[in-house]
């Protein structure tokens, strides 16, 4: 995808280019998506790929939303940036900064994706109800 700086300024607001374009991160626990616990996908608010499952977010108490999993379009590479030696992850189709992982997350991967809520977008899963009336005429 190539996008100049100036589209991207077109369509992103300000805080979500400074986050996706210039690798900043937002203010903790402001993140509209922090405390989501809808059932869907995390996409990614530059380009919509499909990025995280709402099935491997966990609240880790950091201040961003975290997941402990990340699908194929999730890149990782070494960031040495602040002092500190870390490992950036980023959409592989836009190349859009997303947060950080880090090896404290849960079971069954130990990881913990770090990710800025300004750099998500969420698509709410819409077979929810069929499913569970479904699951309910299977088991009753
Ligand atoms: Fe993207």
């Amino acid at each position: 995808m190539s996008k100049t700086e100036e589209d991207w300024k077109a369509k992103l607001t300000s805080e979500q280019f400074h986050i996706l374009r210039e690798k900043g991160t937002e203010i903790p626990f402001t993140g509209k998506l922090l405390n989501n616990k809808e059932t869907g996908k995390y996409t990614c608010a530059g380009c919509g790929t499909e990025l995280f499952s709402s099935e491997t977010k966990f609240d880790s108490h950091c201040g961003w939303p975290s997941f402990f999993e990340a699908n194929k379009n999730v890149g990782h590479r070494e960031d040495n940036g602040y002092g500190m030696n870390r490992i950036e992850v980023f959409c592989k189709k836009c190349n859009g900064h997303l947060g950080h992982v880090f090896d404290d997350g849960p079971q069954p991967t130990g990881k913990r994706y770090c990710i800025n809520s300004l750099a998500l977008g969420f698509q709410k899963e819409k077979l929810k109800i069929l499913k569970l009336i479904i699951n309910g005429f299977i088991f009753a």
